[in-house]
């Protein structure tokens, strides 16, 4: 058995660039010091120094995998299990939450210089995420308002923006106000509207069971919020748009 405790502390090898505590404390330190906010479903991204997903990726993966010894799973001789902490660690970091530690696409907006005013709708535009409760997936679809102000983005953006947000664990109601953020930063919008329908495995796969239940809702901002009849013609246009899918 060995001692925790060298008998000679300037024998140990010590690598120069070794990092004194696990990278996530160093990120978690930084940004308390920073007074930004790290609730789930918030984006580290631009307080990521160089090299430290990496570093991320090797500390979470070591994690699950003693959250899978700690679920009596025999990682050490299972085919099946025994690179799983590993491809946990990359679908958090680089996929499922990606939206967090991965920065938001780059999205160009263009003068409006027709001025148009007329609203329009995106979707259905697929949704993946995962609630914050359990981690376990939210499946659905959004749809997104626009009545343009000074500044226009590609419809394709929409769809680039909702992935990057939804991309993080969520609660379904504060997903929709974090987007609208996004796209009313992106835009500036003189009248947005988001609708979300989806579907919850905490509900479905878990807990009560329920495999037909969906949560629907929506934000909206602007005009969309003033004016009652451009309300009314968003959601007459996603009706529309949802026809469109059944025939
Ligand atoms: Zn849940």
């Amino acid at each position: 058995m060995t001692s925790t405790i060298p008998s000679n502390p300037s024998s140990r090898s010590v690598t120069p660039d070794a990092a004194p505590s696990p990278v996530s404390g160093r990120i978690r330190e930084r940004l308390m010091q920073a007074g930004v906010p790290y609730f789930a479903n918030d984006s580290l991204a631009d307080h990521l120094l160089e090299g430290e997903l990496d570093q991320l990726e090797v500390e979470v993966a070591g994690k699950v995998r003693e959250m899978l010894r700690s679920l009596v799973i025999d990682i050490d001789n299972d085919h099946n299990t025994e690179e799983t902490a590993e491809r946990v660690a990359r679908m958090y970091l680089h996929e499922v939450f990606k939206g967090r530690y991965h920065k938001q696409p780059k999205i160009a907006s263009f003068p409006n210089v027709k001025h148009l005013d007329e609203i329009y709708t995106v979707g259905p535009i697929s949704i993946r995420s995962a609630c914050s409760h359990h981690l376990v997936p939210i499946l659905g679809n959004c749809w997104i308002g626009i009545k343009p102000g000074d500044r226009v983005i590609g419809l394709s953006k929409f769809a680039r923006v909702a992935d990057w947000v939804f991309s993080r664990p969520h609660i379904q109601e504060e997903a929709v106000m974090i987007l609208a953020d996004e796209i009313e930063r992106l835009c500036k919008p003189q009248g947005l509207a988001i609708l979300v329908k989806a579907q919850h495995y905490c509900m479905k796969w878990r807990g009560v069971k329920e495999p037909q239940t969906s949560m629907v809702n929506s934000v909206v901002r602007g005009d969309f919020r003033h004016d009652p009849s451009l309300k009314h013609e968003f959601f007459e246009l996603v009706k529309q748009q949802q026809a469109v899918l059944s025939t």
